[in-house]
C-alpha cells in the first residue's frame, strides 16, 4: 500500500486536518478596553490535543510516514515540554504507532500524567545543562532514534514542518477570521514554528504587519535578533513552559519576526490571576506571559485605538493548576468582566 494511501486509511476523523486547527478567535473585551484598542485571542486549546502543538504533531508525523522515514507500527519520538509530545501521542496512537516522549523535568505533573493517559511512554530528563547535554530530552531523544529500529525523532527545533504547519494552516485561518484585518501578532517562542510560520505568511499579505515575539528572562533569542549575535553572558533561563531557548533553534525563521519581548516569572504568574479575577479565564503560562507583556510595555507599543492586535493562546490554564492556579482558585466574582 503507497504511504499516502496508508495515511488516508489509518486516519481517523478525530485527525482529520478539519478537526486539528479551525479554532476560533474572538475579541478580548477586556483587555481591549483596558488598552484602548482591539486585542483578539487565536484560542488553540480548542485542538483536540488541546493545545497549538497538534498542527505540527501532524504534519511531522504524516511528512515523516510518506517519505518512508518510519514503517508501520514503529514509535515516533520527542524532546517536548507536553504539548507537541501529546499532540503527536494522541496522533500516533490513532494511525497504528507507539511514542516515547523525552520531557524536562520541570514540565508540569498535569502534563505529564496526560502524555501518559494517551499511551506515550514518558521518560523525565534533566535540562539544567542546555538542551546538548548528555541527560537531556533532545540528546535523548536523538540517541533513542538512533539505537532503536524503526524508530524516528521527529525533531521539532530542526523540522521544516514545524513551519510549516502554522503556514499552511494558523496563519491563513487567522488572516480569513480577520479578514485581513491585522496590524499585530504576537506569540510566545519556543521552537519558534508559530511565529515564523504566522510571520511569514502575514509579511507575504501586508509587510506592514508587525510581528512580535514574547520570551522569558534568560532566552537569547531577543538579544540575537536586536543584535545577530549570542549574549557573551547568559543569565538563567526562568522556566515558563513552551518558551525561551538558549540556543537558535532551526525552525525559528529569525527574518519573520519584529521585535522580541522579555518577560519574568512573576510578572507571567500575576499577570495569569489578574486575567483570571477579571475574566474568569484560566489562560496558560505561556499565555499569561504575553498579557504580562502587554502590560509591562504598553507604553513602548504605541497602540492605536483602530489597530487591530491577535494574541495566540497555545493552550489552556488547566495544564498549569498546580504551578499557577491551586495557590489562588476562587474566582473574584466582582471583578469578573465578559472576555
Ligand atoms: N507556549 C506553549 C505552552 C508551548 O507548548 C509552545 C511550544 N513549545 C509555545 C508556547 C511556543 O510555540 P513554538 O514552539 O511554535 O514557538
Amino acid at each position: 500500500m503507497s504511504s499516502k494511501r496508508y495515511i488516508l486509511k489509518r486516519r481517523k476523523d478525530i485527525l482529520t486536518r478539519d478537526f486539528i486547527g479551525n479554532t476560533p478567535i474572538r475579541r478580548c473585551h477586556y483587555l481591549s478596553s483596558q488598552y484602548n484598542t482591539n486585542i483578539f485571542i487565536k484560542e488553540e486549546f480548542h485542538n483536540p490535543g488541546m493545545s497549538s502543538k497538534d498542527r505540527p504533531a501532524l504534519f511531522m508525523i504524516e511528512e515523516a510516514i510518506r517519505n518512508g522515514k518510519i514503517k508501520p507500527g514503529g514509535t515516533f519520538v520527542e524532546a517536548s515540554s507536553g504539548n507537541t509530545g501529546y499532540g503527536l501521542a494522541m496522533i500516533a496512537r490513532e494511525m497504528g504507532y507507539t511514542s516515547k516522549i523525552f520531557v524536562s523535568k520541570s514540565c508540569s505533573l498535569e502534563k505529564v500524567e496526560i502524555l501518559k493517559s494517551v499511551g506515550a511512554e514518558v521518560e523525565i530528563c534533566d535540562n539544567s545543562n542546555g538542551l546538548h547535554d548528555f541527560y537531556s530530552t533532545q540528546f535523548k531523544a536523538q540517541s533513542y532514534a538512533a539505537n532503536n529500529t524503526n524508530s524516528y525523532f521527529t525533531n521539532q527545533y530542526y523540522n521544516s514542518s514545524n513551519i510549516k504547519a502554522h503556514y499552511r494552516t494558523t496563519a491563513p485561518e487567522i488572516w480569513n477570521q480577520m479578514k485581513g484585518e491585522v496590524t499585530h501578532f504576537i506569540a510566545g517562542i519556543g521552537t519558534g514554528g508559530t511565529i515564523s510560520g504566522v510571520g511569514r505568511f502575514f509579511k507575504e499579505k501586508n509587510i506592514n504587519v508587525k510581528i512580535w515575539g514574547v520570551e522569558p528572562i534568560g532566552s537569547i533569542l531577543s538579544h540575537f535578533l536586536a543584535h545577530g549575535t549570542l549574549p557573551e553572558e547568559y543569565k538563567t533561563l526562568e522556566p515558563i513552559e513552551g518558551i525561551g531557548r538558549t540556543f537558535i533553534p532551526g525552525s525559528l525563521d529569525i527574518n519573520s519576526v519584529d521585535k522580541i519581548f522579555q518577560i519574568g516569572i512573576l510578572d507571567s504568574e500575576s499577570a495569569a490571576q489578574e486575567y483570571k479575577n477579571k475574566t474568569g479565564f484560566l489562560a496558560g503560562f505561556s499565555s499569561a506571559a504575553i498579557i504580562a507583556t502587554l502590560k509591562k510595555h504598553i507604553n513602548d507599543l504605541a497602540l492605536k485605538p483602530t489597530d487591530s492586535i491577535v494574541l495566540l493562546f497555545p493552550d489552556h490554564g488547566s495544564r498549569y493548576l498546580s504551578k499557577l492556579y491551586s495557590k489562588s482558585n476562587i474566582v473574584n466574582e466582582k471583578s469578573k468582566i465578559n472576555c
